[in-house]
């Protein structure tokens, strides 16, 4: 498996898209210093899953992204990608019938990292996966670089034991190994947490029982319930329609009625108009009958004092007839006495011729 192709873009110094090709067996990269030499060797530690900043030179993962310069913006995005020549099909597994692999990382400023093998999104593990055993990787002895020698020299004994397992070829079982350790070293643990959640779940699954028990009456109940209210509910209802048709035929009867009522209130109305017209002429006419009275009584007053003043004169008058009958029956009384005396005389004349010397 051989390196053909490394592509940068907005990575460190290579902000434009850039292509280095890999056509020998033996490149060599010149130029003067600070000119990027050193981020080729970072980009591609950076592309096989270095996660240390520190490791390639920087104090966060984001100083890998261009961070602009005197005459340029920064970017937001910084890419690069290794592409494998695998004709000889050294690679193994489900890349192994590709001729090419190509393995991309991409991180945006906002911290977003991701990996791709021939353009398909992986993760992390996946490449470093890639290359087990085959010395490539971000801690691999396939990338040496400046001052690697002397920390080769004077690595510890456990980083010249990784180093050389590495070589060996066997790292990638030991790693396997290791992670199978773990992993059972984990299952152990979640067993004991297991067998401790048993005991305490059989402790709970009695008193569950009673619960569940107590629930399933409960359901039962609530069940019964239900009916009992939709019986309930049906008979309500057949009860509010009947009561609705009643309430229907007694609002159409009181329409009836009221309609009824309310003709009679419009005949009681005109006859009431008909009465107050009857009673302003009636009114009128005891006010001109009153007015007669009035008059009635002042004469009747008038004719009484007339008769009174007639009976006085009446009175009067009686008593100067009864004056006068008085003078009558006296003058009569004096007329006889003196036609008596007339008469006396006239037999004394009489009896005077007769007899001389007497007259009356
Ligand atoms: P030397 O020969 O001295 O080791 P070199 O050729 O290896 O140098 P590098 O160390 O690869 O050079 O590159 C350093 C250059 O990369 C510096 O000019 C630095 O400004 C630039 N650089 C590093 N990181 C970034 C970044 N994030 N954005 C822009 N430029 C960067």
């Amino acid at each position: 498996m051989r390196l053909a192709h490394i592509k940068l873009a907005g990575f460190k110094s290579f902000v434009d898209p850039t292509v280095i090709s890999v056509s020998q067996d033996l490149v060599g990269i010149v130029g003067p210093n600070g000119c990027g030499k050193s981020n080729i060797i970072d980009a591609v530690r950076w592309v096989l899953g270095e996660s240390k900043a520190s490791a390639l030179r920087g104090d966060s993962m984001q100083d890998v992204i261009f961070a602009g310069s005197d005459n340029r913006k920064a970017v937001g995005r910084a890419s690069v990608e290794i592409v494998f020549d695998n004709h000889l099909n050294k690679i193994t597994g489900q890349w192994s019938s590709y001729a090419e692999i190509a393995i991309k990382r991409v991180l945006q400023r906002d911290g977003i990292s991701s990996y791709y093998i021939n353009n398909l999104q992986v993760r992390r593990r996946d490449i470093s996966d890639l290359f087990l055993g085959t010395g490539v990787g971000g801690r691999g002895y396939a990338i040496i670089e400046q001052g690697m020698i002397s920390r080769i020299i004077e690595a510890r004994p456990q980083e010249l034991r990784s180093f050389l397992e590495e070589a060996a070829g066997i790292s990638q079982y030991r790693e396997r190994r290791q992670e199978t350790f773990l992993r059972l070293i984990e299952t152990r643990k979640n067993l004991t947490r297991l067998e401790d959640i048993c005991l305490e779940l059989t402790s709970q699954l009695q008193h569950l029982e009673i619960q569940a028990r107590i629930a399933k009456n409960y359901k039962l109940l609530q069940e019964k319930l239900h009916r009992s209210q939709s019986l309930l509910w049906l008979q309500r209802r057949t009860e509010a329609i009947n009561q609705q048709t009643h309430a229907k035929k007694e609002i159409q009867r009181l329409e009836t009625e009221l309609e009824i009522v309310l003709r009679d209130q419009h005949n009681a109305e005109r006859e009431y108009e008909k009465i107050r017209t009857k009673e302003y002429i009636v009114n009128d006419k005891l006010l001109q009958v009153q007015g007669q009275l009035y008059a009635i009584d002042a004469q009747i007053g008038r004719l009484e004092q007339e008769i009174n003043h007639l009976r006085n004169t009446i009175d009067r008058l009686a008593h100067q007839i009864q004056e006068a009958e008085n003078q009558l029956e006296r003058s009569n009384q004096l007329k006889k006495t003196k036609l008596e005396n007339l008469a006396h005389w006239y037999q004394e004349k009489e009896s005077g011729i007769k007899s001389p010397g007497i007259y009356s």
